[in-house]
């Protein structure tokens, strides 16, 4: 059987969490299985659909490296992929099943509907949806009625008394009494838009979608688009309906618990890489003692065998951790095009939104060394290399202080260290310097770590900071001689003032 599947968003809100844990499962299980994998858009709700959020889909799907083999921009055999240019097909279809009588003309109104909604609410009943008035007209009377103009829903004849029973890949067997499926739930609007339902399905039967793998949310309307192909005569594809996300207190993963739309974790910095790895990981495992995966090592592991039936849980420390990891796969010159924006933004070379000269672009690929290894997300990078670039704050006095110590004393190991800063400036790395810098402190009789302590603030302008050698090596002997001169200044004041 040849695999085809697809993504069938909406696009009545921005790409987030949930939808693309959806895609990715579809686009993942098309290339395990050298299938197909088909982007729809189910954009028949013209009131909540926004262009807005039909750029986002492409625009999240285009960073993310995610590429379907058909869709409304790319298009294919099945096109249109849009269902809103599709609907004289559903008319069509809705008028087929209405010609075999598996489906009827509905003449009630809004408010007709609306008023058994309220009396059945007064009465404590607990019957809900359509109670079936307009299903007992004969065909003729029913045509002739529509022909005349009057406003008509076409509602499917869900067969009574019977039961629908479907497989679920990852639930097993699943079995509905008809009579407790939604009582036949309208296919066309009076409008002649489609609802989801029969959209969905005409769709996927004319796409010849082998698999939906869509998330469990939509079960429930499972049972209803089984009875629709068989009213159709139409074999149904085969289901797998993924496990929901949570959030850490169990609830459906919401705006309530964080970022959940993708811009937001990407402007904070998250790289694609890192979401796909671990949003591949939300409902799936893979192998013992692997965490990470690039997109060309899932595609060939994924199988809906490895689905967990289990709710997932998204973590954000977890996904910290995993752009974290993928932050160490990138080589200097890849680390500093991706923070590039956020410097620019932060003023890291002049103004908010200058440009670097050529000599602070060195500068910023060379920091990337220094900074990989404590970066979370891209959006930390500026903050943390600014001392390479503009002078630091000078710091309070007690900065410079080694335990133990007092200001004489700082002011006496900084100028130590100030004898070292050319030579370590100019080490060809940081073993080099580690091994010339021990000998110093052996030599003067001074402990390593007081050394380097003050001579660190002096250079970095804090106590944490980023590896001083590197540092060093990337100032050069000169910027750094003045900001320990500025330091040693600054120092000297302080303590002819409290003597
Ligand atoms: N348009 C639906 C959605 O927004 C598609 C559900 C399905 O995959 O059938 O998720």
């Amino acid at each position: 059987m040849k695999i085809r599947d697809r993504y069938a968003p909406s696009p009545t809100g921005l790409q987030h969490i949930g939808g693309v844990r959806t895609a990715l499962f579809n686009y993942l299980f098309a290339r395990s299985r050298g299938g197909e994998f088909i982007l729809r858009l189910e954009d028949t709700d013209r009131v909540r659909y926004d262009q807005a959020y039909e750029r986002n889909l492409y625009d999240t799907f285009a960073w993310l490296g995610i590429q379907w083999d058909e869709g409304p921009d790319r298009g294919g055999p099945s096109a249109p992929y849009a269902q809103s240019e599709r609907t004289a097909l559903y008319r069509q279809y809705a008028g087929e099943l209405v010609q075999s009588g598996r489906a009827y003309y509905c003449f009630c109104t809004g408010e007709r509907l609306e008023r058994i909604r309220l009396e059945r609410e007064a009465a404590h009943s607990g019957d809900t949806g359509y109670d079936r008035r307009c299903r007992g007209i004969s065909p003729e009377e029913a045509a002739g009625r529509a022909a005349a103009g009057e406003a008509h829903t076409v509602r499917l004849k869900i067969p009574l008394g019977e039961t629908t029973r479907f497989r679920d890949h990852l639930l097993g067997e699943i079995e509905w009494k008809n009579d407790d499926v939604n009582p036949d739930p309208v296919l066309l609007k009076s409008d002649g838009f489609p609802t989801y339902h029969l959209a969905n399905v005409v769709d996927d039967h004319l796409m010849e979608i082998s698999h939906v793998l869509r998330a469990q949310e939509w079960l429930s309307s499972t049972p209803l688009h089984v009875i629709m192909y068989r009213s159709f005569g139409w074999t149904p594809p085969e289901f797998c309906h993924l496990p929901m996300v949570m959030g850490q207190d169990g609830k459906k993963l919401s705006k309530r618990h964080g970022a959940t739309s993708i811009d937001e974790f990407r402007r904070q910095g998250c790289l694609a890489e890192a979401l796909i790895n671990y949003v591949a990981l939300l409902g799936a495992s893979y192998e013992e003692g692997k965490d990470i995966y690039t997109l060309h090592e899932l595609e060939g592991r994924f199988s809906l065998d490895k689905l967990n039936k289990a709710p997932a849980v998204f973590d954000y420390k977890k996904l910290e951790w995993y752009n974290g990891q993928h932050i160490r796969l990138k080589s200097d010159g890849e680390l500093a095009a991706l923070c590039l924006h956020y410097a620019v933004d932060a003023g890291l070379f002049g103004a908010a939104g200058a440009e670097p000269t050529a000599e602070q672009r060195l500068i910023f690929v060379k920091a990337m060394a220094l900074v990989r290894e404590r970066l979370s997300f891209l959006s930390e990078a500026p903050a943390k290399i600014a001392y390479l670039f503009g002078e630091p704050e000078m710091p309070a006095a007690e900065e410079f202080i080694p335990r133990k110590a007092d200001l004489a004393r700082a002011v006496e190991l900084l100028r130590l260290g100030r004898d070292f800063t050319r030579p370590l400036a100019a080490s060809p790395d940081d073993e080099a310097a580690e091994i010339f810098i021990k000998e110093q402190a052996e030599k003067n009789a001074v402990k390593l770590g007081d050394l380097l302590m003050p001579l660190r603030v002096a250079i970095t302008g804090a106590r944490v900071s980023l590896p001083l050698f590197g540092s060093l090596r990337i100032l050069g002997a000169e910027r750094a001689l003045a900001r320990v001169e500025r330091a040693l200044e600054h120092l000297s004041r302080q303590l002819e003032r409290s003597s």
